[in-house]
């Protein structure tokens, strides 16, 4: 039978070739700073961006704590959408290092503007944490892969600078993003002071993220992931696969967006789905009139594995173990699922 795993797109396994740059990776002491590998796809990373500095980590919870714990003191309150995975899915991090409380909006699928924002940043008075800080997500993940455009972000960036704010960006999922946008990755740099980039999502490889600054922060960064005991020794192994990833899994991104609208479409036709989110990029969203543990138990018995996110929600997320073969199979079992 065809197998399907629609449940993330962290669930992608090392290709043939990046398996190959991995065992032929060369690796040192990342802690004392001699990992050439691990510099390599820091330096590669920053340079993408625009942006001066990097540090690899274990995971993008850590790249954006440490982030968080860079741009902000203890009683600081920082604002994000409240469907930002900072918020939801790091386990109450925001508080537990850095004790800063979340201001949160609620932008149409997470996607956030100035004139949302201003209000939100507190006036100086002792009364009100010191608003130190706006974290956005691109692509938004609770938004079902929603996108901003480098002239959406433009305007937060120039209200942040204005205010004093620091501006960090969640991109877990940047590089989706810049498929769907059409954007350069290197215009990021000018106008946020902290960028995440997992390496482990839709670009596939096994573990690892990026978070890309300016030099001093960089600096302060690797003082805190040693902290958080995410200093690790020999990581250019890992980092090997994440340079190959960057090398070779970006331009394919647009494939897994394509499979996407084509699950929507058929998704759209199907008398077992109420409505259909919007698809930008990878993620599609849909809500079934039985209940989705019902609907998610019918695509189990055709092989396909996907997530419910609510009552009546389920995601498929698509990435690059999804062959058209698979997408093709998907399709028919859609077919078969009248209501
Ligand atoms: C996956 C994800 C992260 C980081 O997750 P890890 O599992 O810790 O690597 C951060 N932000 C968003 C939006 C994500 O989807």
């Amino acid at each position: 039978m065809i197998t399907v795993d629609l449940r993330s797109d962290t669930v992608t396994k090392p290709t043939p070739g990046m398996l190959n740059a991995m065992f032929n990776a060369k690796v040192g002491d990342d802690v004392f700073g001699e990992d050439e590998t691990v510099n390599a796809l820091e330096e590669k990373a920053a340079a993408m961006f625009g942006m001066e500095a990097g540090i690899y980590c274990p995971s993008g919870t850590m790249t954006n704590q440490i982030a968080i714990k860079c741009f902000t003191q203890p009683l600081d309150e920082l604002i994000a959408d409240q469907t930002a995975h900072v918020y939801r899915y790091e386990g109450g991090g925001i508080a537990f290092n850095s004790a800063v409380s979340p201001r949160l909006l609620n932008g149409p699928r997470g996607i956030l503007t100035a004139d949302m924002i201003e209000p939100e940043i507190n006036a100086d008075n002792i009364h009100y944490p010191h608003t130190s800080l706006v974290v956005l997500e691109n692509t938004v993940n609770k938004g079902g892969g929603s996108c901003y455009t480098l002239e959406q972000i433009n305007p937060i960036a120039q209200l942040c600078r204005a205010k004093g704010l620091k501006l960090h960006l969640d991109g877990a999922r940047v590089f989706n993003a810049l498929a769907h946008t059409g954007d350069k990755a290197v215009g990021y740099g000018q106008y946020f002071d902290g960028i995440s980039v997992c390496l482990s999502k839709g670009l596939g490889a096994p573990v690892g993220s990026v978070l890309l600054a300016d030099k001093a922060t960089i600096k302060y960064a690797r003082r805190i992931r040693k902290v958080l005991g995410g200093g690790m020794r020999q990581a250019g192994f890992l980092a090997a696969a994440a340079i190959y990833a960057l090398d070779n899994h970006v331009e394919r991104l647009k494939t897994d967006h394509a499979h996407a609208a084509i699950l929507a479409e058929a998704l759209s036709k199907s008398s077992a789905v109420s409505q259909v989110l919007p698809v930008e990029t990878n993620i599609v969203l849909f809500d079934t009139i039985d209940t989705a543990e019902a609907v998610l138990q019918k695509l189990a018995a055709q092989g396909i594995q996907a997530m419910s996110t609510d009552k009546h929600r389920i995601r498929f997320v698509l990435h690059l173990d999804v062959q058209p073969e698979q997408v093709e199979h998907v399709v028919k079992v859609i077919g078969s699922l009248a209501n």
